[in-house]
């Protein structure tokens, strides 16, 4: 199950990243995994879990992962036609011969959210009229 390894790398460029611009803890990941990337999404989740359940550093405990599925885009170089793959089969659907892959081969980090400064918690407003504007 390399999908554990790769959410180990996944999480550790992340959370170095955000580490750098103080914007720990992460608490939302964006993922695109192409669908001849031969990942599991499920399993990516699933490992995400265990991580984030596990308290690693740098990893909200509530921390959300979201996982975007790109089609994947074959091109047959003797048709010179393109062609999404059906269940990861790259093979030409004309002449049966396998296609360059143009696109879905890919696992990208799209997007991540993290930082305590986005604190709305509804109670907060509840004491007001402490600031007066100054002058007058
Ligand atoms: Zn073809």
């Amino acid at each position: 199950m390399h999908e554990f390894a790769l959410m180990d790398q996944i999480l550790d460029t992340v959370i170095t990243d955000a580490a750098g611009r103080k914007l720990l803890p992460v608490h939302e990941i964006t993922l695109v995994v192409g669908e001849l990337a031969n990942i599991m999404p499920e399993a990516l989740e699933m490992a995400f879990q265990v991580f984030r359940d596990s308290s690693r550093p740098g990893l909200s405990p509530e921390a959300s992962l979201v996982i975007r599925r790109e089609r994947g885009l074959v091109l047959c170089q003797l048709c010179n036609q393109q062609y999404e793959p059906e269940d990861g089969l790259v093979l030409c659907p004309v002449c049966g011969l396998p296609g360059q892959i143009l696109a879905g081969q890919e696992l990208t980090i799209e997007y991540y959210a993290g930082g305590d400064d986005h604190d709305q918690d509804p109670d907060a407003a509840a004491c007001s009229g402490s600031q007066q504007p100054a002058g007058g």
